[in-house]
């Protein structure tokens, strides 16, 4: 490639179901690649295969890369981020070269029909049509015998090329096929489509999943019949779940929209996604926005070592995300989420959002972590032995006791009122705080672990609320204990 050329990188996704992971990576590096030498990233649906079409996943793709932030710099109108390249609107654009090659004789008619050809032992096509005299080619094209039109692929030798990522890969010519450039429908096959697009388009470096390696060549062959500078390869390590065997469904969330339904924010899938298979060479270093990644990103750091992708580093991101955030854009994205949990009652949400902000993990786990505010789970003795305060339900009783009716004395509910109550309680009554918390906060909630402390729950649960549980608790342990 010579210096001049401005970078150009493109996603090529076919639209066969969900935008896993490892489609994502590619898109992130590809789009990496052009921002960061400040070049062009395209975006082009390679829907040849019309039968593996999957319904609705074109749209999926789109989401996902506006919600990730990759936007691609052009389309067939000049712009717009849902106008990508669409492969099937291009169809007639194929045949031209594959005429070419057919005239300079390094493509053939093959009428070999499908029985023939998958019926063979050896892999691969024998070659039956590759020399049939001109007159039978003419006379079977004219009586519409359907065909194929094949490379002719060089019979000895090797083709060898240098991948960015991989070093040096290079195959015997002899195991290569005549490879189909145009279907009998008269579709290109997706090989050929994808080169006479990456030329076409100005495609400078191909970025794509280390799976694409050992097809190279058969490419790097197409560029070389048309006459063309191949480009740079950048293929990418595979992905491995933490068992070390390739991502699969087994391992759980693999594609983005299953990652975003488990309550990951995009921008912690993208900086996570950005370190599967690279690193920015500075080792302290691990929270990359978007824009930070556009700044440092670049080829060299990529590794050929598969990378393990693992959900409680994905956890660890995107706590990190959580924190950062701004409280009140945080009470806003937790909005939608608590309102389902209370319904239609009133509850006090930037006080909520200070008490989860410091401890969410996923998004999905806010129910689980607030519901008890709307019914309390049910009591056991055991949430009243506390051994590191020396609780037992005996002292829970007489501190419950004790403090209902302070408590029910308070004029203004607000923290500092209420903890002043329990710090005057402690001094009057002797027990350690500890105790005194260790008895109320069970008697709210149920659990032995909240967001927040006493205090906190009994500021979200407002005055009536608490003392309806703290009195309901009591009884409980009079009861029970
Ligand atoms: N269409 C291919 C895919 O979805 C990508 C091939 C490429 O990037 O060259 O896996």
């Amino acid at each position: 490639m010579s210096k001049s050329k401005t970078v150009r990188t493109r996603f090529a996704p076919s639209p066969t179901g969900f935008m896993h992971i490892g489609n994502l990576r590619s898109a992130l590096y590809a789009y990496l690649i052009a921002r960061s030498n400040s070049g062009q990233f395209i975006l082009r649906i390679e829907d040849t295969d019309q039968e593996r079409i999957v319904e609705g996943s074109v749209e999926v793709i789109y989401q996902t890369l506006a919600a990730c932030g990759l936007n691609h710099d052009e389309g067939p109108d000049l712009g717009g981020p849902y106008a990508p390249y669409v492969q099937s609107e291009r169809k007639s654009g194929y045949l031209p070269y594959a005429e070419q090659l057919l005239r300079e004789g390094k493509a053939y008619y093959c009428f070999c029909d499908k029985e023939r050809t998958s019926g063979q032992e050896f892999a691969g096509y024998d070659r039956k049509c590759r020399d049939l005299p001109q007159e039978i080619i003419t006379a079977r094209l004219a009586a519409g015998e359907p065909y194929v039109i094949r490379q002719k692929m060089p019979l000895t030798g090797f083709t060898t090329f240098i991948d960015e990522v991989f070093g040096e890969i290079s195959v015997a010519n002899e195991e290569l096929e005549d490879q189909i450039l145009i279907k009998s429908d008269g579709f290109p096959t997706y090989n050929f489509a994808n080169v006479i697009d990456d030329y076409t388009m100005g495609i400078t470096h191909v970025v794509r999943g280390s799976e694409y390696l050992s097809s190279t060549p058969k490419y790097n062959l197409l560029y070389e019949a048309l006459g063309w500078e191949i480009p740079v390869y950048v293929h990418l390590p595979l992905i491995l779940g933490e068992d070390g065997s390739k991502l699969s469904k087994r391992h759980g969330a693999t594609s983005f929209a299953e990652l975003i339904d488990y309550g990951y924010l995009s921008a912690a899938i993208i900086n996570y996604i950005a370190f599967l298979g690279w690193s920015p060479g500075d080792d302290t270093r691990e929270i990359y926005s978007l824009q930070d990644l556009e700044q440092v990103f670049s080829i060299s750091g990529i590794s050929k070592s598969p990378a393990v992708f693992s959900m409680a580093k994905l956890d660890w991101f995107n706590e990190q995300y959580l924190r950062a955030m701004q409280p009140q854009d945080f009470a806003n994205l937790i909005k939608p989420l608590t309102d389902q949990v209370f319904g239609n009652q009133d509850y006090n949400l930037p006080l909520l959002a200070e008490l989860l902000q410091p401890r969410l993990t996923r998004l999905s786990d806010i129910s689980e972590q607030i519901d008890f505010f709307v019914v309390a789970d049910p009591l056991n003795l055991d949430l009243y032995r506390q051994k590191r305060s020396k609780l037992q339900p005996e002292t829970a009783a007489i501190i419950l006791t004790d403090l209902i009716p302070r408590l029910s004395q308070v004029t203004t509910w607000e923290h500092d009122e209420i903890l002043a109550v329990i710090q005057t309680y402690v001094t009057d009554s002797g027990y350690k705080l500890g105790q005194v918390m260790g008895a109320i906060r069970p008697s709210l909630s149920g659990r032995s672990v909240t967001p927040g402390g006493a205090v906190e729950l009994m500021l979200i649960l407002d005055q009536a609320e608490s003392l309806q549980r703290l009195k309901q608790a009591l009884v409980f342990l009079q009861q029970n204990s």
